[in-house]
């Protein structure tokens, strides 16, 4: 592991755990972003932000929609405390966006926010170089797929992008609806396959 690419991670994630960009714009954020992972970590997940959950506990992928998620990666072979220990969990934006005005669960980071955060995320990929990435829900797909594509065309594929493959995956919460029809539950489980087979070919 080079020392330059670990001192430039640990400066990035410190520059990022300072950040306030957000706050700055005007956005009333929760300051206190959050990811996990290190240079050794070969799989990155990329969520669209820390939900309230998230927010309470500093940790990615929390409750619900965390144990959903993880119980499609477990099908795919990957455990979660191993994934947690030794793997990336980021999202496209790393402070909890708040509730949203409606009421009805968190609010979606504004297209401001996203080009604020992308910046970290770019990096973060950069230095992390993971050979899978899984991006979870319609906002991280969008970074790497198109984003007017249905989701029903979109997961159980994959694509290869300068040399890393993505397998894409539904929001897993229990506010998404979408993962929840027989139809679609079909898509998930030709992503999991798709994980299970690039999971094999990693070498840890
Ligand atoms: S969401 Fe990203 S850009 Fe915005 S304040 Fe948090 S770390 Fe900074």
């Amino acid at each position: 592991m080079s020392p330059t690419r670990q001192r430039r991670l640990d400066e990035l994630q410190a520059r990022i755990r300072l950040c306030r960009q957000c706050l700055n714009a005007g956005y009333d954020i929760y300051p206190r972003p959050i990811f996990s992972g290190g240079l050794s970590s070969r799989i990155m997940l990329i969520g669209q932000a820390p939900g309230i959950t998230e927010k309470e506990a500093g940790r990615p992928f929390n409750a619900g929609s965390g144990t959903r998620l993880f119980q499609w990666l477990a099908q795919a072979g990957i455990d979660e405390t191993w994934y947690r220990e030794t793997q990336y969990l980021t999202a496209v934006t790393k402070c909890y966006p708040g509730r949203a005005k409606s009421g009805n669960g968190d609010r979606v980071p504004s297209r401001t926010e996203q080009e604020l955060c992308r910046p970290f995320l770019n990096a973060e990929i950069t230095l992390v170089n993971p050979q899978l990435i899984l991006p979870v829900g319609r906002l991280a797909i969008g970074l790497f797929f198109p984003s007017n594509q249905p989701l029903n065309e979109i997961i159980g594929t994959e694509k290869l992008v300068d040399g890393r493959w993505m397998v894409p995956l539904p929001h897993s919460s229990g506010a998404s609806r979408w993962h929840q029809t027989p139809e679609n539950r079909q898509h998930i489980q030709e992503a999991i396959q798709l994980i299970a087979k690039r999971f094999q070919e990693i070498k840890f």
